[in-house]
């Protein structure tokens, strides 16, 4: 399985992303670790950056808040990101937490922007906690694009077209799945 996955990846691959991939084939689904969570809130156990982790993942309500797809239609487990990375002073507070797909969330690493291509110039990425998804892009058959300038850069810089995550979004359009 890990051949397929790697494939459509591999301009997103480096030895920091393939180390986290192994990091992702262990972790747990969303709605496991979101039931250990509780477990550990009910009985008062939580520390802040659970509390956090716990808030972000029952927002997300299991979707990946970039690219949509639920964690039951992804074979790798979605993960908390730091929207902004904490390399870069990115805090553990819930408002700079996001769910992401393993691909997003290999693909975005440390990035904060990306060059428009349009443009040439160096815009932000779409920011899940301070933007609207459908105000940045549009589900044109199987492909997302863009409509803004952070629209478009986070689709180049995230892959979010690669082949295999299209030919993922068209199965599940024509099996009637909610992406
Ligand atoms: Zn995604």
């Amino acid at each position: 399985m890990l051949d397929g996955l790697l494939d459509p990846l591999s301009r997103c691959l480096d030895a920091e992303s393939a180390r986290r991939l192994v990091e992702l084939r262990v972790a747990p689904p969303v709605q496991e670790r979101i039931d250990a969570l509780a477990e550990r809130a009910n009985e008062g156990l939580l520390t802040d950056d659970e509390r956090a982790e716990y808030e972000a993942l029952r927002r997300a309500d299991g979707r990946c808040e970039y690219c949509l797809p639920r964690q039951e239609h992804s074979e790798l487990t979605h993960h908390v990101e730091h929207i902004v990375a904490k390399q870069h002073g990115g805090p553990d507070d819930v408002n700079n937490l996001a769910l992401a797909c393993h691909r997003c969330n290999l693909c975005k690493r440390p990035n904060l922007t990306g060059i428009d291509t349009l443009t040439g110039g160096v815009v932000p990425l779409f920011h899940p906690r301070r933007d609207q998804w459908k105000d940045h892009f549009v589900l044109q058959d199987s492909r997302i694009e863009g409509t803004t300038a952070a629209g478009r850069v986070t689709v180049h810089v995230l892959a979010m077209n690669d082949t295999r995550r299209v030919e993922l979004r068209a199965e599940l359009l024509l099996s009637s799945e909610p992406l």
